[in-house]
């Protein structure tokens, strides 16, 4: 069995009591599914830096650059204690090489998108990030990370699961002595992936890797893992998929049957007009990646790019 990935987490997720009101916020879909893919190291921010269970709530005040902290009834100021723990906790976390972070949604800590920040007036604008997910994006800047809402959204947690693996595969390639040869079988074998999210990526990655044979290995390595990142980001649209779809069916070509090519334009054009989901054509695909043991594809990250178990693709 692979080992689980690594990833943070807002607490009260995973069902701890952790909650101003002594609750929890169990996500099913984290606890029931991901957990068994994913080893999660749970963060409650509030609980951490100090603050008891039960508490008073706490909500954001202030500029969206720079909020403040602030309990809502007897309007402590509790910016400083956040953020020093904030300092401490993230730096703790580069020891954990995590591949994802899942954050809780709405909260002035945790929350990552839309976080309510209240100015003067008392009117409230949805355009913050709570203090201790502002810290970790900072500190981890192409690290994936994710509201547990919006991976309610298939596909958004398609993309996102898709970046973690993808992370996680780039991990494993640090670690395991990445000299020049090696990038260049990384890069070969996400080409098909890279161009389903951006085929403008590709290219330059491509180049990078082309002319990074003389150059400092560090260097070229930073700027290939934000490239990669970056393009992994960007989401992988039915019409991108399609492009790959038929660009896999261009190494066929000579291999297939007239009935076999017939039969695979036909699925792809049902993916293209959404009748049925990309798990359809890419099962398909695999079948002919089999059968004509076509080398190039079979180590394809784009065919195998999580856990099929996780049925990300059947509805996307
Ligand atoms: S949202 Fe964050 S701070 Fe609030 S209870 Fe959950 S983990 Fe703790």
């Amino acid at each position: 069995m692979e080992e689980k990935i690594k990833g943070g987490i807002s607490s009260c997720l995973l069902g701890n009591r952790v909650r101003y009101d002594g609750g929890h916020k169990r996500d099913r879909y984290i606890t029931d599914v991901l957990a068994e893919y994913f080893h999660f190291v749970p963060v409650c921010p509030e609980v951490e830096c100090g603050l008891p269970v039960p508490r008073e709530t706490m909500h954001l005040e202030g500029l969206p650059e720079q909020p403040r902290l602030v309990t809502t009834k007897t309007k402590v100021d509790q910016t400083a204690r956040m953020q020093k723990f904030c300092m401490e906790k993230v730096r703790e976390l580069e020891n954990e090489n995590l591949c994802a972070f899942i954050f809780k949604k709405d909260s002035p800590s945790s929350g990552l998108h839309r976080v309510k920040i209240y100015g003067d007036s008392g009117q409230a604008q949805k355009k913050g990030r709570g203090l201790f997910a502002s810290a970790v994006v900072r500190r981890f800047p192409l690290l994936p990370v994710e509201e547990e809402g919006r991976l309610h959204d298939a596909r958004l947690r398609e993309n996102f699961l898709e970046r973690i693996y993808c992370y996680n595969r780039w991990h494993s390639f640090l670690k395991n002595g990445p000299d020049y040869k090696k990038l260049v079988q990384f890069h070969t074998r996400h080409k098909l992936q890279l161009m389903s999210h951006s085929p403008k990526h590709l290219a330059k990655m491509g180049r990078l890797v082309a002319a990074g044979k003389e150059r400092p290995r560090e260097e070229l390595l930073a700027q290939y893992e934000a490239l990669l990142m970056e393009a992994m980001a960007l989401k992988a649209t039915v019409k991108k998929n399609v492009n790959v779809l038929h660009h896999i069916m261009g190494h066929f070509k000579t291999f297939l049957t007239a009935d076999e090519k017939r039969e695979l334009l036909e699925v792809i054009d049902n993916y293209a007009r959404s009748i049925v989901p990309l798990v359809v054509p890419l099962t398909l695909v695999g079948h002919y990646v089999r059968k004509y043991e076509v080398s190039y594809l079979q180590d394809q990250a784009y065919l195998e790019p999580h856990p099929a178990e996780l049925m990300l693709r059947n509805h996307v």
